[in-house]
């Protein structure tokens, strides 16, 4: 297929004036203006890529990742029918949950939590994506279990091998589904990764089908139904849905720039 294309911005931002100023974040209205035009081309582009990999165009799961922009982009979000919501710091995520209780948001936990906030990140109730040690996942295990209830995970792979993502390694990951599988305060959804930081759009892919492979392994070894695969960012999401991803992870694609 051809590469996917860049997508360009169909709306224009207020732009920082000077280096060092922040540029003024988008209201509520023009929030709901980008979301409306850019979730269309989002919705095209994903039916246009599971039709070429032969899957259902229901298949994959738009979460809109809010990180950086206010409020007012998850409202525009939730106004689209977007109501899974990612973010990449605790934090943040738990500002804004507090802001949006009972709006029957799902919350997606994707950056690195550190141990330390584990007990946070676990309280924000969410699906957490980014579980990419066996340490991490020990001590959601037991924190999940002094709670009584599951926590809902997927085991982060670092297939690219780049020392600045983390995860379990090409090698480490099937075991590492399988040992996280093991702890019994988790319940393990499927896989979260990243494509390598490069325009070589084989190799990007070569991480995605690897992604896929070992979700197919991980789900036959334990005797699981098939694993969800969250992969594909605002760059590369149409390559990960033909390779089989069934969660993208959109922020500049979906909310425009971020503004913070
Ligand atoms: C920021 C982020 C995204 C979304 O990035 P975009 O390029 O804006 O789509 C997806 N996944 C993770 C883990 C992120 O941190």
């Amino acid at each position: 297929m051809a590469p996917p294309q860049p997508l360009g911005p169909s709306v224009s931002f207020p732009q920082p004036s000077a280096p060092g100023t922040s540029a003024s974040a988008p209201d509520t209205s023009e929030y709901a203006a980008i979301v409306r035009d850019r979730l269309s081309r989002v919705a095209e582009r994903i039916a246009e890529a599971t039709g070429r990999s032969g899957r259902p165009s229901g298949s994959v799961r738009v979460v809109a990742v809010a990180k950086g922009h206010p409020p007012a982009a998850i409202e525009a979000a939730l106004g689209a029918g977007v109501a899974d919501i990612g973010e990449n710091r605790v934090e943040e995520l738990e500002t804004k949950a507090s802001l949006f209780r009972d709006r029957g948001v799902r919350w997606h936990m994707i950056g690195h939590v550190q141990s330390r906030k584990a007990t946070r990140a676990f309280a924000l109730g969410g699906l957490i994506h980014s579980v990419d040690s066996l340490r991490l996942a020990g001590k959601l295990s037991r924190i999940a279990e002094a709670a009584g209830r599951k926590v809902r995970i997927l085991v982060q792979a670092n297939l690219s091998g780049e020392a600045t993502k983390g995860g379990f390694g090409a090698e480490a990951a099937l075991d590492g589904i399988g040992a996280v599988s093991a702890l019994p305060g988790l319940r393990v959804e499927g896989l979260m990764t990243m494509a390598p930081f490069t325009s070589d759009e084989g190799a990007v892919r070569a991480v995605f089908g690897r992604a896929r492979e070992i979700a197919a392994a991980a789900s036959a070894a334990l005797g699981t139904g098939p694993l969800e695969l969250s992969m594909g960012m605002s760059n590369d999401y149409v390559a990960a849905v033909e390779e089989g991803s069934t969660m993208v992870r959109l922020g500049t694609a979906l909310l425009g720039r971020r503004p913070g």
